[in-house]
């Protein structure tokens, strides 16, 4: 909860209430500012609540502790089950006129998906690994949606995500074979020797020696030696998974680019066609360069995990994967100009718009990165803010107001923070009941009718 108790008539509005923009919020609410915060969800956390891994209670209960303060702070307003974008529930811009915001921060997250454009990569049975991570997780509306996963699934990447989504598949579906595959070699694998122990007592040691045979040449041109390299990637395999056995056979395929999903007569994935690769120096990384020859993989599923993209309808400018950010040092403060939005068409800043968290670097790194992004995004903001006549906070009051019956009149079902602390309660007693350590409702249509029933 803030200490301070003087308000400084601002009022800022916050798009997403993942961990960039709670955290934020908190340091927001210590410089007196009134924070709105929207949130498409109807559970605050982001990817704290729906992308790490379901089993990870004690990470999750200690991050969900610290938001509960911060949301509990009377400066903070939580409006969840909002989608702020083109054809949601507000445009930006409606929720910019309707609020006035001293300052709009966007924390949106990078709820995109990046492809490679390949042929078949839109038939079922090909996915991308955010929406499988945010069905196992149980998240609105990809919780109720039906994922077609076969007995051999291929995961393009090795990614922290990739593992995430091959522990699921080894310790939930049981699969017969997961195959993680990488278009540069085993040294450039990007998981954690953290976390590739939830599936590591899978990896069948005799396959992994056949494929490093494979690439031999390839991977001692450049990285040395491959048998040090096979230790490395073996070093876990004695580690028993939490979850126990499971026959499910985990398997890498290095140096191999994807080229072509082959869809069998069922419209689905028969096998996957990749181009095999050779890692070549440009600057200081190494990249995969094709060679021309290709081999077929022998699949039934396939999952990008090849990182996320921005939502290009959120209603920001964008480029490449990202919002368009100013691309000109700030003369007062260096540093600041990576976290103000630049419309590019107009040529300037969108004054008072600011990005962080995922929204500002897709997919880059930890909550903590997050928490960490989002508070230095905060200094920026007040750095702005410094210059911006304050208003009150009854005017802020009074602008809240507005947004509630503008949202009631238009028939949006949104939920404030004392109806998420009402579900959480219920949530608590059903895992007592069921002698589950966490159990949380999957569907919107069941946590709205929980927060009205404890609300008769
Ligand atoms: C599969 C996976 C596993 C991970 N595991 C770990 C882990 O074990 N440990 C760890 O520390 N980190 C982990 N991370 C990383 C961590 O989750 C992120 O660093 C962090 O959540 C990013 O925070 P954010 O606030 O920028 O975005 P997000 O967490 O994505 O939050 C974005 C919020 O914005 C809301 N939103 C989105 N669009 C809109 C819209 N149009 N209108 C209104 N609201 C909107 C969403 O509802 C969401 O609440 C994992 C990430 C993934 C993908």
């Amino acid at each position: 909860m803030s200490n301070n108790n003087t308000s400084s008539g601002h009022l800022v509005v916050t798009v997403g209430a993942g961990p960039a923009g709670i955290y934020s919020a908190r340091k927001l609410a210590e410089a007196g500012h009134e924070v709105v915060i929207i949130n498409r969800d109807i559970k605050p956390g982001g990817l704290v609540e729906y992308g790490i891994y379901f089993n990870k209670h004690k990470l999750k209960e200690g991050v969900r502790k610290q938001f509960r303060n911060i949301l509990a702070d009377p400066r903070v307003h939580y409006f969840g089950h909002i989608k702020i974008g083109q054809q949601a529930d507000l445009t930006l811009d409606e929720l910019r006129e309707i609020l006035n915001p001293a300052a709009t921060i966007i924390a949106a997250g990078a709820q995109g998906t990046k492809g490679l454009g390949l042929p078949g990569d839109t038939a079922p049975g090909v996915y991308h690994a955010k929406d499988v991570v945010y069905h196992y997780n149980g998240l609105p509306p990809f919780s109720e949606r039906e994922f077609l996963i076969g007995q051999r699934v291929a995961i393009i990447g090795i990614g922290n995500v990739m593992v995430d989504v091959a522990h699921w598949l080894v310790h939930v579906k049981k699969v017969k074979e997961v195959i993680a595959v990488a278009r540069r070699g085993p040294a450039q694998r990007a998981y954690t020797d953290v976390e590739i122990q939830a599936v590591s007592a899978n990896i069948e040691t005799s396959a992994l020696q056949a494929e490093l045979e494979r690439v031999r040449a390839r991977v001692e041109a450049v990285d040395g030696n491959l048998e040090a390299i096979y230790q490395d990637l073996t070093k876990h395999i004695n580690i028993k998974a939490k979850e126990g056995e499971s026959p499910t056979s985990m398997l890498f395929r290095y140096l191999c680019a994807p080229s072509e999903i082959i869809l069998g007569e069922n419209g689905m994935p028969r096998a996957l066609r990749v181009e095999n690769t050779e890692l070549v120096k440009r600057g200081e990384d190494l990249s995969a360069k094709g060679l021309g020859t290709f081999d077929e993989i022998d699949v039934d599923t396939v999952i990008f995990a090849i990182g996320d993209r921005v939502d290009e309808t959120l209603g920001l400018p964008c480029g490449g994967t990202e919002y368009v950010k100013n691309p000109n040092p700030d003369p007062d403060h260096p540093g600041n100009e990576a976290y103000q939005v630049f419309d590019p068409a107009e040529g300037k800043i969108c004054s008072g718009v600011f990005v962080i968290g995922w929204s500002r670097k897709a997919s880059d790194g930890l909550v903590g990165k997050a928490k960490q992004d989002g508070e230095r995004g905060v200094v920026v903001v007040n750095n702005y803010l410094a210059k911006v006549e304050p208003g009150s906070a009854e005017r802020a009051a009074e602008k809240i107001e507005a947004l509630r019956q503008t949202l009631q009149s238009r028939n949006v079902r949104f939920v404030d923070y004392s109806d998420i602390q009402k579900l959480e309660n219920i949530e608590r007693v059903e895992s007592e009941k069921r002698g589950v350590e966490f159990f949380k409702y999957f569907t919107d249509a069941e946590m709205l009718a929980a927060i009205e029933e404890i609300t008769k």
